[in-house]
């Protein structure tokens, strides 16, 4: 009922000529990885050349961050320019840009709601860190930052957005969360939006995880009933490892 995603965040990782070398190995690899949502989130700088190479591929392309507004804010980009750029999608609110970069829940709201407003798809991050998971505080951290991020969104805008559970301790730490770990949040997280929203919006909606994710931990993932695919870091830097947990670790 709810197609899978795989999404690949590089960060700040690769040049033009390093995405295009990318994109030219996994293309015609894809037909593997069938019923499957490939999204991928190069740096900005990549985003028109990879929107030409993909132009005949089903792979869609995301930006890593946005600012709500348009103009005179230097060094920002905007939804409205992503798309020109040949996006179809958006990753916000990701602990990076919380922790390095203090982007609070009301701002996080402001981007999502600008870049729904131009028709992108949302993913959206929320997660705990080892501290609040080590003081049980990890559901009240999750509600929190959801119930500050959907703010003043509606069944429609919830059509597109996606959500990522990423537990900061598990990102880029080699450490996944335990297949049963994520399940709970994923649960957790349904049934929030169910509240928040209703059982349609909460039933339709895809939660990915993200953390750590590897050819190997993939398969027990994707086995639990609240999760609907996966943000990937590392192990998306490469064409080969990115294309097996695609395919689910069956690669
Ligand atoms: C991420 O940064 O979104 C992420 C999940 O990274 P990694 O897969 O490297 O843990």
């Amino acid at each position: 009922m709810r197609t899978p995603i795989i999404a690949g965040n590089w960060k700040l990782n690769k040049t033009i000529d390093e995405a295009l070398a990318f994109v030219r190995d996994l293309k015609p690899a894809l037909s593997k990885a069938a019923n499957v949502e490939i999204i991928l989130a190069p740096p900005f700088t990549a985003l028109s050349v990879l929107a030409e190479a993909l132009t005949d591929s089903p792979v869609l392309l995301a930006g890593q961050n946005c600012y709500p507004e348009q103009g005179a804010f230097t060094g920002e980009i905007s939804p409205r320019l992503l798309r020109d750029a040949g996006c179809d999608a958006v990753i916000l609110g990701h602990s990076e840009r919380r922790q390095l970069f203090g982007e609070t829940g009301e701002f996080i709201n402001r981007k999502i709601r600008a870049a729904l407003k131009e028709e992108l798809q949302v993913i959206f991050c929320v997660g705990e860190t080892l501290r609040e998971r080590q003081s049980n505080q990890t559901f009240k951290v999750l509600e929190e930052q959801l119930c500050e991020g959907l703010t003043d969104l509606d069944g429609t805008g919830m059509a597109r957005l996606v959500v990522a559970y990423e537990p900061v301790w598990a990102i880029g730490t080699g450490q996944t969360a335990s297949s049963e770990q994520a399940q709970e949040a994923h649960q957790f997280i349904r049934n929030l939006l169910a509240s928040l929203f209703d059982r349609v919006v909460a039933d339709n909606t895809r939660i990915l995880y993200g953390g750590s994710v590897t050819p190997n931990n993939i398969a027990g993932l994707m086995a639990q009933p609240d999760i609907d695919g996966a943000l990937v870091g590392g192990a998306s830097l490469q064409a080969e490892s990115f294309l097996q947990i695609a395919e689910f670790g069956k690669g």
